[in-house]
């Protein structure tokens, strides 16, 4: 069976005028609202993902009473791939706020031809896996390939009991992969879903690179 997919600018909801914002090309020029928004993202995915999620029973002492809440029954493992992941890592922590973190370096290897690339894992960060709810973050699903490699890298310190995918814009291309790849205790959490890929694996419309709107170009 294969992994579940939400798609959720397809719903009405605050995500979408997000998203427009995200993908302005005059309204990106301001890297604090670009990151600002990619974590509002975070955080409107991180509400849905709390949607379907375990919960127990708390009893909590008010000045008047005592009230029962449903509390969270474990903290998610919140893991993001480096360096184009943070905004969006922040956005979903600040809801599941007293999860755990890990991080994955991936990068892509350039042999000479700039069409062709292999990306690499380099670097992981993690507590142990085993177990637990993950929630594995890339704001762009463009080849799905760093996504797959990161879970896989995950899977280095134990099988997750589930992991949540989360990405803010992927590309049809990139869903096929990660849907052929990842197994079925997977739910993808995608903000849109655009029809084209280029040669050099960005998005189209897409809303450019994310990382070096984020932070800046690498060179
Ligand atoms: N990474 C990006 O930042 N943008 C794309 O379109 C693809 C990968």
């Amino acid at each position: 069976m294969p992994a579940t997919v939400n798609i959720l600018s397809r719903q009405p909801s605050l995500l979408n005028p997000i998203l427009a914002e995200i993908r302005d090309q005059e309204l990106q020029r301001d890297r604090l609202r670009f990151r600002r928004n990619i974590e509002r993202a975070g955080e409107i995915f991180a509400y849905e993902i709390s949607k379907a999620l375990a919960y127990v029973d708390s009893d909590v002492s008010t000045p008047l009473g005592t009230a029962k809440v449903a509390v969270l029954k474990e903290q998610p493992l919140i893991a993001s791939i480096l360096r184009a992941g943070l905004p969006l890592h922040q956005g979903l922590l600040n809801y599941f706020d007293q999860a755990d973190n890990s991080f994955i370096s991936a990068y892509r290897k350039h042999e000479g031809d700039a069409d062709h690339f292999e990306v690499e894992i380099e670097y992981l960060s993690s507590p142990p896996v085993e177990g637990r709810t993950v929630i594995l973050c890339d704001p762009m699903l463009a080849t799905g390939s760093s996504m797959v490699l990161a879970y896989r890298a995950l899977l280095s310190r134990g099988r997750p009991a589930h992991t949540h995918v989360v990405s803010v814009i992927a590309s049809e291309q990139g869903l096929r992969f990660a849907l052929e790849q990842l197994p079925a205790n997977v739910t993808l959490w995608l903000g849109a879903v655009d029809p084209e890929l280029t040669a050099r694996a960005y998005i189209v419309p897409g809303l450019g690179d994310a990382g070096d709107l984020a932070f800046g170009a690498k060179d």
